[in-house]
């Protein structure tokens, strides 16, 4: 039997979460699987409860696991803290850390009936269908030296073969799936690591014949992505260029709480785009769908279940086009419902389109 550890963590965590698990119910159900599901803490209310926002139980639960999925981490209650028990830091980096992830996906999508909530014009998001795939390893975040004194700070950019070649196989392979084009950026007018980034990813190229591949500078990239981000299909990118794009096509949707990700490494972690949205946290009013998508990429990378993810997609789809809202996506028109009610009536939907 499958293991999925689940970390509910801060602020919306549990609420979302509560939603997700609905949902994979009835996959369980309609599907006739079973997953065995145990239960973690992390960030703050795991310091909290233990001292420390990333236990040795949660650490061997999700070494054990075979998908783990995370609410959200942080909120104010802890952000005084020293970095070693901080949520953010001393929780969820470690726990990247420790999953020796290498790649973030971010699938970005423009719902029809949600065009009206971007902070695009209706005629620059038709068709916005893209995927941000960073490189999460290594790079600039990761590259030593590294240090600060009074008079200087130093970070290091690197890529090496191997890395590049690892992200860039999986963006291949990911644009085999949809619209077969990737556009790899880099800042390699400029920068040695982009230089040897781009000559690596032509050279991976070559094996993936039916894929269009372009390059683009970052700077180039950022400006596209508001001008007309319908060309993105696979963007591929390094560690901190990718923080950046992946953050600034997530505002295109006009809410986080529609984004999914996942984090692909020794095992594989699933969150929403957003964090612990403290301002909302315990009024049953935060946006489920993320971490609903959430749970639909970890049944299709994690275990193969394509058509299942498939459904699930499917069903929030036809809910969001039927008009139902949480209030981060409402207008005037629409139905307004709680986080457990738009949990029930996307299961609901997910049983109809079965
Ligand atoms: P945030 O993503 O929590 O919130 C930004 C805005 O988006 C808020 O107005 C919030 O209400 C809204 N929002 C986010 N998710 C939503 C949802 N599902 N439904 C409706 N609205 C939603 O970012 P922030 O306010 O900068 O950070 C709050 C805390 O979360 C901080 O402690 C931060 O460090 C942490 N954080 C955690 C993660 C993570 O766990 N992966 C990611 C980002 C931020």
């Amino acid at each position: 039997m499958k293991k999925i550890v689940i970390l509910e963590g801060d602020g919306i965590g549990p609420e979302i979460m509560r939603e997700a698990l609905k949902v994979l119910e009835v996959v369980e159900s309609k599907a006739n699987i079973k997953f065995e599901k145990t239960f973690g803490h992390i960030g703050g209310e795991a310091y909290d409860k233990f001292g420390t926002p990333f236990p040795e139980e949660t650490k061997r639960k999700c070494l054990e696991a075979d998908a783990v999925l995370l609410g959200s981490v942080g909120g104010p209650k802890w952000d005084s803290l020293p970095p070693e028990l901080k949520p953010e830091t001393g929780g969820l980096l470690a726990l990247r850390k420790l999953l020796n992830l290498y790649a973030n996906l971010r699938p970005i999508r423009i719902y029809d009936s949600l065009k009206s909530i971007s902070p695009l014009k209706e005629t620059k998001i038709s068709n916005v269908d893209l995927i941000t795939v960073r490189e999460l390893s290594y790079g600039i975040y990761y590259g030593e030296p590294k240090f600060i004194d009074n008079e200087k700070g130093l970070d290091t950019m690197i890529y090496d073969r191997k890395t590049v070649e690892k992200i860039a196989k999986l963006a291949f392979e990911i644009a085999s799936k949809r619209r077969k084009i990737v556009t790899s950026v880099d800042k390699a007018n400029v920068l040695r690591s982009s230089m040897f980034w781009r000559k690596v990813v032509k050279e991976i190229s070559r094996d993936y014949p039916n894929i269009s591949l372009n390059h683009m500078y970052v700077d180039n990239a950022a400006m596209q992505l508001i001008l007309n981000p319908s060309q993105f299909d696979v963007i591929l990118t390094s560690n901190m260029f990718g923080d950046i794009l992946s953050d600034e096509s997530a505002a295109l949707v006009g809410s986080l709480g529609m984004l999914p990700s996942a984090s692909l490494g020794d095992i594989n972690l699933y969150e929403p785009a957003g964090g612990s949205a403290p301002d909302i946290a315990g009024k049953n009013i935060a946006n489920p769908i993320a971490q609903i998508l959430s749970c639909a990429m970890m049944l299709e990378f994690s275990f193969g279940m394509i058509d299942e993810a498939r459904k699930i997609e499917k069903a929030v789809e036809l809910v969001i086009e039927e008009g139902y809202r949480t209030r981060d996506l409402a207008d005037h028109s629409s139905k307004i419902l709680t986080t457990s009610q738009m949990g029930d009536v996307i299961c609901k939907k997910l049983e109809e389109v079965w």
